[in-house]
């Protein structure tokens, strides 16, 4: 059996040998959530995906340190150009709160979502705010190096003389060039040398309301120091992965390998880990498309996209069906598919707790568990593991219906590994523990279902069919007897 992971590195292009700096230590960075609105399927992606990494580094035996950031300062609405308004701010202006109010809203929202989902928690959540002296030391050695100037109260990086020294790009592959290129020129760019240069600290103008003192001016850091500062700060320099969404790659962790390399001189991560995106019925996820679904509204069905509620197992499931570098397109048919194999396959693990030792094996229970390690070790392959998984599904029917054998420790072999693979390592949750109590929903159906009685008895009939309607859109079937209302879910 091979028990080695590969991992493909973005930063080579290449699946590789996942071999840690200091085994059995393992350290990964994730880029968190911008907490300024509610999580989507995009975060549900991506959190997932590495909570599968998380899991299986543990579950292989390495001592893992996992840090998840949470962004809650400096991240502009034109990151690419390192311009526009802070959007925790703008929220807050919207909402009228105060920009700590909207983070602690949606930082819980997202807290709640990722439990929904199964994902567990890192082991560190660093909150920018936390290390605003730390990324002003950070700033200051770059100063030093030379590889940062001051203008008007704001700090820049100055990319094309990092790019002299090191050659910028290594991650993303982009050149100066295409740079130059792509950019916008707006307002605040004749502060810097170039066009291309990012902000590591940025002046704030009166109105602003997050900023903190500092050598060069009342400000704020930009977005992309953070990382770098708490990364290395909670996980070495260097340390062993870091990880987030493919469009992260550029500008946010092409900056990050850049301040840190400077200040590091070598490399500052060894694995940089990148999962693909999710479209919507084949399009691209964008506010301005109007076709973001978050996660609440997956569970309520509350969304013109939506024929329905969904389970938060569901969605798991769903995502983990494609592997993390493939493109995921969501759509009503794929997640009413994915319900059903999951229904499957938890069917398949309640009838396998059932089942008695029948004679000699006729099953290879060794072979079905070295494909499913296989799979995983190469570049966390989920989907055919799952599909192994279904393999066994028919074994185990077989051996239900007594057309295969198996004898006690084969039993005992397949229920662990099941056990492992599903649970431990998917990370998935047998229905009913999925995110909420099924006794307090099932009294709760009851409530409302009185409720509906006594309205039909008072002839409201509208409210009674409201009540059913709702009822019927969470997916909650409603059957009028003899004998009263009765439900399924
Ligand atoms: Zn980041």
């Amino acid at each position: 059996m091979n028990t080695q992971l590969h991992i493909y590195n973005t930063l080579s292009r290449k699946k590789e040998l996942f071999e840690p700096y200091n085994p059995p230590y393992a350290g990964m960075y994730v880029c968190g959530p911008t907490v300024y609105s509610n999580p989507h399927l995009g975060h549900a992606r991506a959190n997932t995906v590495f909570d599968i990494l998380y899991r299986y580094l543990k579950h292989l035996g390495y001592k893992v340190r996992y840090v998840r950031n949470i962004t809650d300062v400096g991240h502009l609405e034109n990151e690419d150009i390192g311009e526009g308004e802070d959007r925790i701010e703008k929220k807050a202006r919207q909402e009228q709160l105060e920009p700590m109010e909207v983070v602690q809203k949606y930082m819980n929202t997202f807290h709640r979502n990722m439990k929904e989902l199964n994902v567990l928690e890192p082991d560190i959540e660093p909150r920018a705010t936390g290390h605003i002296i730390e990324q002003q030391q950070f700033i200051s050695r770059l100063l030093d190096e030379g590889m940062a100037y001051e203008s008007n109260g704001s700090v820049y990086f100055d990319v094309s003389k990092y790019n002299d020294r090191y050659g910028y790009g290594i991650l993303s592959g982009r050149v100066l060039e295409d740079l130059i290129s792509n950019t916008r020129i707006l307002e605040g760019q004749d502060e810097k040398r170039n066009v291309y240069d990012f902000a590591l600290w940025k002046k704030a103008s009166p109105e602003h309301i997050m900023k903190w003192p500092s050598p060069w001016s009342e400000g704020f850091p930009g977005w992309h120091i953070e990382c770098s500062v708490m990364g290395m700060k909670y996980l070495g320099k260097p340390f062993d992965i870091h990880g987030g969404g493919m469009d992260l790659i550029f500008p946010h962790h092409e900056s990050e390998i850049a301040q840190s390399t400077a200040v590091l001189h070598r490399q500052p991560v060894k694995y940089w880990v990148h999962n693909n995106m999710i479209t919507i019925t084949g399009q691209k996820m964008a506010r301005s498309l109007d076709n973001f679904i978050t996660l609440d509204e997956l569970w309520s069905g509350d969304h013109k996209l939506l024929d329905r509620a969904y389970e938060p197992m569901t969605i798991r499931f769903f995502i983990l069906q494609a592997h993390y570098r493939s493109t995921l397109d969501f759509s009503n048919e794929a997640l009413q598919a994915a319900e059903k194999g999951y229904k499957r396959l938890m069917e398949a693990i309640d009838k396998l707790d059932t089942l008695k030792a029948s004679g000699k094996s006729t099953i290879d229970v060794d072979e079905l568990s070295g494909k499913c390690y296989e799979a995983m070790n190469d570049d966390l392959n989920t989907p055919i593991m799952i599909s192994h998984l279904f393999d066994g599904v028919r074994l185990i029917n077989s051996v239900a219906d007594g057309k295969e054998k198996i004898t006690g420790d084969d039993l005992e072999k397949l229920k662990k590994l099941y056990n492992v693979m599903v649970f431990d390592i998917l990370g998935l949750k047998k229905p009913g523990q999925a995110g909420h109590n099924t006794e307090l929903t099932g009294q709760l159906i009851d409530t409302l279902l009185e409720l509906r009685q006594q309205a039909k008895l008072n002839k409201d009939f509208e409210a009674a069919d409201r009540i059913r309607k709702r009822l019927t859109e969470m997916g909650i079937t409603i059957k009028d007897t003899k004998d009263g209302a009765i439900w399924e879910l």
